[in-house]
């Protein structure tokens, strides 16, 4: 890339770019402070990082309930050029993954880039002058010749619409929206909600809380975590031993990849996973009725298995109870569920996930010809390689459709992104090209390949969860192994593409 960038320069050509093209970067979670390292690391420092919120973090701010906390190892989810020796636990909790993402943007000098408090509102191509025309929801007009999308699957919360919660007077927020001001302790508190974010707070509330009462719509899987602090002689091997921390990332990466296997459906090793999460939950759960309750109704992976070494031990708290009854309604202080039983509340959280089948949305993205993203996306969001749209010419995604994974590190598959996008830029650069867009052909033929294998695994069985959209069609994961996706983004196909060069 930095050769590509250099060459250019040298050779006198992009002058429409003034050297570099310019770029505008949606979000400074980990995908656009990735992606802004790497432009630098290559070069290019005609770049900005809009971020909507005023600090950088992403998930890893949005998230800051009682126990948030990565289940994915600390060295394994970090960027790969800049490991951490000091991961003080095998799973890091929040503030320390927020302290490792302020470090990287300071040791990168990406600050100056990041301009915190800007919400892109919406973006459309001008076919003219191969730009980007981007509007903030403040109503200010920007452009850039490339846009990059950074904003994830997961960063708009979902409350659900239920009958009556407007009249219910006492304390509401989402997990993701974590109300730090209010004080739980000796409250009465509702949890909606029973994923990866509910069995990480209820532990911690259910210290402090007079009664959890935990709404379950479905059961989960639930795997021990194993989790422990790194001791000091650890520490220093990694900081120390030549090669100790990357051999050691490399066993967790292939430990990782290889549960992939359990992903098949209907397999031999998911059989036995199931057995095993089941096996754990009777070792657990002493009380029969409450084993009932948390025992699953469809094949193990359909949706995210959890993971945990505190949750099922918070659920035989005298002072938690699991209730299954779905919820009918919401009065001024209580929780109705079917049937007629009335629970009083103090305060209702809401562990009820994310829109993540929507994308991009809100935001208005308008390609070739005026075409509209969400009305090409209304039966589902697709992409090249989960990073380009046919007739969005000189748009990238990172963590697009397609790109999530059950098994293994997302910041793998955004490096992979992050290359991918890195290349593409070269090439606009090299060939002074007014823009590049992904062939509809070749993207429709990708996306079948991709649904095809899908269907194999354990994502596409009986289960609704938040990898598909309400019709069943999986957007949000990727279908195989990471390393497959390594190798296919490792360098762009460029009869894939449309080269338009600049008149
Ligand atoms: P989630 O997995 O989507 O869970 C949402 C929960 O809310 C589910 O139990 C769901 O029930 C329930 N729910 C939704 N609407 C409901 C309604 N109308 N009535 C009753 N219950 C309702 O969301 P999440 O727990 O925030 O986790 C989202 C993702 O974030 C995770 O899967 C994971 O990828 C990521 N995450 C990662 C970590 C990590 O350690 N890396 C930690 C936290 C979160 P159903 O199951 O019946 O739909």
């Amino acid at each position: 890339m930095q050769e590509a960038v250099d060459r250019t320069r040298q050779n006198g050509q992009g002058p429409s770019f003034a050297h570099s093209p310019t770029i505008a970067i949606i979000g400074a979670g980990v995908a656009g402070l990735c992606m802004g390292i790497e432009l630098k690391k290559a070069g290019i420092s005609s770049f900005t990082i809009f971020e909507k919120s005023d600090r950088l973090g992403g998930t890893w701010y949005d998230n800051s309930y009682p126990g948030a906390g990565c289940d994915v190892p600390s060295h394994l989810y970090c960027l790969s050029f800049e490991p951490n020796p000091d991961w003080s636990r095998k799973f890091s909790l929040q503030p320390e993954i927020e302290d490792y993402l302020d470090h990287c943007a300071v040791k990168y000098s990406l600050f100056r880039h990041i301009r915190f408090r800007t919400e892109i509102a919406g973006a459309s191509f001008d076919e003219q002058q191969g730009l980007w025309r981007i509007r903030t929801t403040t109503g200010e007009e920007l452009s850039a010749h490339v846009l990059v999308s950074a904003t994830g699957q997961l960063n708009r919360p979902h409350v659900p619409k239920l009958v009556g919660l407007d009249s219910f007077e006492g304390t509401t927020f989402h997990s993701a929206r974590w109300n730090h001001d209010h004080d739980l302790a000796g409250e009465r508190v509702a949890v909606i909600g029973n994923g990866a974010s509910a069995i990480q707070f209820i532990p911690c509330i259910a210290r402090v809380a007079r009664k959890v009462t935990i709404f379950q719509r479905s059961a989960n899987y639930v795997v021990p975590r194993f989790d422990r602090a790194y001791k000091a002689w650890e520490k220093w091997i990694f900081r120390n031993v030549p090669f100790a921390l990357r051999l050691y990332r490399a066993l967790i990466y292939w430990r990782l990849e290889a549960r992939f296997f359990g992903f098949f459906r209907d397999s031999w090793i998911s059989r036995k996973v199931r057995e095993g999460a089941l096996a754990h939950l009777r070792e657990e759960v002493s009380d029969p009725a409450l084993v009932e309750k948390l025992t699953p109704d469809y094949p193990i992976g359909c949706k995210r298995i959890l993971i945990s070494d505190d949750y099922y031990e918070s659920l035989a708290r005298p002072n938690v109870e699991v209730v299954t009854e779905p919820i009918q309604g919401v009065t001024r202080d209580s929780i109705v569920t079917q049937g007629g039983t009335s629970r009083s509340f103090d305060t209702i959280v809401f562990a009820t996930g994310f829109e993540t089948t929507s994308f991009l949305a809100p935001m208005e993205i308008e390609g070739l010809g005026g075409r509209k993203l969400a009305e090409e996306w209304r039966t589902g969001a697709e992409a090249y390689l989960g990073v380009a749209l046919s007739g969005y010419p000189n748009l990238f995604l990172l963590y697009g459709p397609n790109t999530n994974l059950g098994h293994n590190s997302i910041i793998f598959m955004i490096e992979c992104q992050v290359n991918y996008v890195l290349q593409c830029i070269g090439q606009l650069l090299r060939r002074n090209l007014l823009y590049l867009d992904v062939r509809r052909e070749a993207m429709d033929r990708y996306n079948e390949q991709v649904q095809r294998a899908i269907e194999k695994t354990a994502w596409a069985a009986g289960c609704q969860s938040w990898y598909k959209t309400e019709q069943g069609k999986v957007t949000n994961n990727w279908s195989g192994f990471t390393v497959e996706y390594w190798w296919k983004t490792r360098a762009p196909d460029w009869n894939a593409y449309e080269l338009v060069p600049r008149a």
